[in-house]
């Protein structure tokens, strides 16, 4: 008998037959012997629909009560799959997330676990009780409520699973498990059945919505096994492992995730002279606005170009900020872009393989996309390209990097 972890996502939970379906599938555990802890999402589009409301009152709600507002959604499933579970007479109870407790810091909206207190949730299951936890919400240490992010509640059942030492965590969805790029985008995008944590929290850190990050980091901070799996489908699914393949075949890409959130500045014409990098970022990380990929280029006139780019909401503040920094300094124009998209191939095969690069840009040159910045680390390159260019670019790489083809047997263990 184990103690298992399940997450639900939105879609899985997103109409009565859906968690109808759900409570299914955890009872059929249940009677397999399993201790079962539940976590799940607000209905699919429940959230959107709550953030709409807070933008219908103002602009830029009180991060707060923001927080009051959209930890309802799972409030709401909580209660119906326990219903659903009592239903079918298997006892189970609902909590949110500061009944558990589930305690985090005050970033409101953004919020960190810091600690899970299992009084409640251990007596339940000792008694027989499958345990159905709010995803994606908390209370800090004052008593207010708190969300962790979009995409939280992979981090909640991350983080139950780790505190309670479960045997295994497993995040249902609406996909078999995590493929080399976004299945929707790529169809012949390939389910991986393994994927290291440093492969896969690159890939979330880059846009693969699969799995929130912070619920990648969690996994492999406290060792929780961890797998993906689709909700109403059999299947392997795909384990998150901290082993790296260790055959010779191993592939020096597994995956390509790809983002259109971020905007891109550039400062054009500012004296090349030491401390302007400073001067032009500088303000800009004092606002806490988040700078990601920085080129700057050395012109023959002794003066230099600085671009960067910074999250698609934060362009406003961020060009304004430029703009009084380009007076400043003398710079001679200040020009943004917003319709931009990152492409990241990952893969912790590149350490071993040479020649990733050229072959990435020669792929993209291949079919005319021009590659606006670059950016690289041990095991991913990033390149920023026209935005119209994202589908196109993705499914050229995904071929030259042989992601279509299905991986030999003994390779994939
Ligand atoms: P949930 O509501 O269950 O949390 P999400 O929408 O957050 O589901 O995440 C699942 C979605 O992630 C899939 O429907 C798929 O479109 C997207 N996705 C992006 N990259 C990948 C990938 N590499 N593998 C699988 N799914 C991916
Ligand atoms: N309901 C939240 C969201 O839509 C959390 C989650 O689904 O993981 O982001
Ligand atoms: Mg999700």
């Amino acid at each position: 008998m184990s103690l298992i972890v399940q997450k639900f996502g939105g879609t899985s939970v997103g109409t009565i037959e859906r968690i109808e379906s759900v409570a299914d599938k955890v009872a059929e555990f249940r009677r397999q012997g399993h201790d079962m802890v539940v976590a799940v999402s607000a209905m699919s589009g429940e959230t959107n629909r709550l953030i709409g409301l807070a933008h219908e009152i103002e602009e830029q709600p009180t991060p707060r009560e923001l927080d009051v507002l959209v930890s309802t959604g799972e409030q709401v499933t909580i209660a119906l799959l326990s219903m659903a579970l009592n239903k079918r007479g298997v006892p189970a109870r609902s909590y949110t997330g500061s009944q558990v407790k589930i305690v985090t810091d005050s970033a409101h909206n953004k919020a960190r676990i810091k600690q899970i207190d299992d009084v409640n949730i251990r007596q339940d299951l000792d008694q027989g009780r499958v345990v159905v936890v709010a995803g994606f919400q908390g209370t800090d240490e004052d008593g207010n409520i708190t969300t962790l992010g979009r995409g939280g509640s992979d981090t909640t059942a991350v983080a139950l699973a780790a505190a309670l030492k479960a045997d295994e965590c497993q995040i249902y969805t609406d996909v078999d498990g995590v493929y080399t790029t976004d299945p929707r985008v790529v169809d012949s995008a390939r389910r991986l059945d393994r994927i290291t944590f440093e492969e896969m929290l690159e890939m979330a850190s880059l846009g693969s919505k699969v799995l929130q990050i912070r619920a990648v980091e969690f996994a492999g901070k406290y060792n929780v096994p961890l797998r993906v799996l689709h909700s109403f489908q059999d299947g392997p699914g795909t384990l998150i492992s901290l082993e790296e393949n260790t055959s010779m075949e191993t592939p020096a890409i597994s995956g390509i995730a790809f983002n259109r959130d971020e905007a891109k500045l550039s400062i054009l014409g500012v004296p090349d002279i030491p401390g302007v990098a400073y001067k032009v970022l500088g303000p800009i990380s004092e606002s806490n606005i988040e700078v990601d990929v920085i080129v700057q280029n050395v012109g023959e006139d002794k003066t230099n170009d600085i671009t960067f780019t910074v999250h698609r909401n934060d362009l406003p503040r961020a060009e304004a900020i430029l703009r009084a920094t380009a007076e400043e300094l003398g710079a001679r124009e200040v020009v943004t872009d917003a319709k931009i998209a990152k492409v990241s191939i990952v893969g912790v095969g590149m350490r071993s393989h040479a020649g990733i690069a050229s072959k990435m840009f020669k792929a993209l040159a291949d079919v005319a996309i021009n590659i606006e910045l670059i950016t690289t680390s041990e095991i991913k390159i990033s390149v920023v390209i026209d935005e119209k260019f994202l589908e196109l670019g993705v499914r050229a790489l995904h071929s030259v990097f042989d992601l279509d083809k299905p991986v030999p047997e003994e390779d994939q263990s």
